[in-house]
Order: structure tokens, then C-alpha cells, then sequence
């Protein structure tokens, strides 16, 4: 059960940055991003086949794969980790009632870190002199939930040597109460807020 937050503004976590939109919920936010910008969710983007090539496990079909890869980080971080998921081979769908076949399991994989989003973990590890406005507008390039994305630069932050790219860092996490939030703005069909609006995040 979706539960709909109690507080309007700190409920607007999930956004899109590219857009400047922001939404009630994740599922708002993912049908944006899958209708706006052609986001995949990690794990359909991992599902290949119907074995799970992290434990061994194999499915009936490709979506009890990707229900698999949705509850198990640890597999999906492995996949993600072990990178193009076109390399899986194909593989015919079995009977939809097909018994799981258990593989060699997860005792191999290390515990999933807090998900941190690949592309733009090296986008920021490339960076070695930039400002909180340079950091902010590399971030605002990838279509990731916003958690995912600030997470992101947290990771990356503690990984810095402290000097003043961690500080641009630290200005890029601490601008709004919220860190990295979505400019507020009206859902897909409403209008876009006006730029020099209240309380853009990271406007210089
Ligand atoms: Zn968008
Ligand atoms: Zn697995």
C-alpha cells in the first residue's frame, strides 16, 4: 500500500531535475521518467533471460525474474556492478508455473551498499575542480529517483580529500533542507515553475 505523505512540501521528494517538476509520489515520478525520457527501472533493465546471472536462480519467465531482481539488492547490485545487460543470453520462457530452480545463492555477493547511481558516480569522479553550480548541473543531467541521486553525491563526498571540491559538494547536499529536491514545480500538464521562483536549490 502506497501511503500518501501527510506534509505537502516535505512529500516532494521524488523529481525531476531535467524538468524542474516535482511529485507526490515514486511511482509519479517513474511514469514521468519512463514517458519523458525513457527511463528503465534497473531491474526490467536486468532482466534478461529468465536466470538470474548474480545467483544462479532461475525463473519461470523474464517478469518472475524481475519481481526476483526487484526484491533481492544484492542480486540487481551485482548486475548492475557487472554491467551490459545485453551480453545475457536468451532464453526460452519456461511453463508460467515453473518451480524456481535455486542456484548457487547470494552468499558470494557482498552486502548491497546504499544504491548509488553508476553513471553519474563517474560523471562526479571525473570532476576535479568544480563549483556547487558545476556539481549541481552534472547531477542534473541523469534521470535517477532523487534519493538514488543524492545518494549518489554523498558517496562520492565522503570519498573526497577535504578541500574545496568537498566543500562544492557539501553546498551541493546542504543548499535545501531537503538536499537534493526538485525545484518545485506543477506535474506533467500543469506548468513549469518560473525560473527565479522562491526557492530554487541550487541557483547560484
Ligand atoms: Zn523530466
Ligand atoms: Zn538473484
Amino acid at each position: 500500500m502506497q501511503q500518501v505523505s501527510a506534509e505537502p512540501t516535505s512529500g516532494l521528494v521524488h523529481g525531476c531535475l531535467i524538468c524542474g517538476f516535482a511529485f507526490a509520489s515514486r511511482q509519479q515520478w517513474g511514469a514521468h521518467a519512463q514517458k519523458a525520457h525513457g527511463y528503465r527501472k534497473a531491474a526490467t533493465q536486468y532482466a534478461t533471460g529468465r536466470t538470474c546471472r548474480a545467483c544462479g536462480s532461475q525463473y519461470a519467465n523474464k517478469s518472475h525474474l524481475r519481481c526476483h531482481l526487484l526484491a533481492s539488492a544484492r542480486c540487481l547490485e551485482f548486475l548492475e556492478a557487472a554491467g551490459s545487460p545485453a551480453m545475457a543470453p536468451a532464453a526460452e520462457d519456461g511453463h508460467t508455473q515453473a518451480p524456481v530452480v535455486r542456484g548457487w545463492g547470494t552468499s558470494h555477493l557482498r552486502d548491497a551498499r546504499p544504491a548509488t547511481c553508476n553513471a553519474l558516480y563517474d560523471a562526479l569522479a571525473r570532476l576535479t575542480d568544480a563549483s556547487d553550480q558545476q556539481i549541481y548541473d552534472v547531477v542534473a543531467q541523469y534521470v535517477a529517483p532523487l534519493p538514488l541521486l543524492r545518494q549518489t553525491v554523498c558517496t562520492w563526498r565522503n570519498a573526497l580529500p577535504v578541500g574545496a571540491l568537498r566543500e562544492a559538494a557539501e553546498d551541493v547536499l546542504l543548499v535545501a533542507p531537503g538536499g537534493l529536491e526538485a525545484r518545485r514545480g506543477r506535474p506533467p500538464g500543469g506548468h513549469r515553475t518560473p525560473s527565479g521562483s522562491s526557492d530554487p536549490p541550487f541557483a547560484a
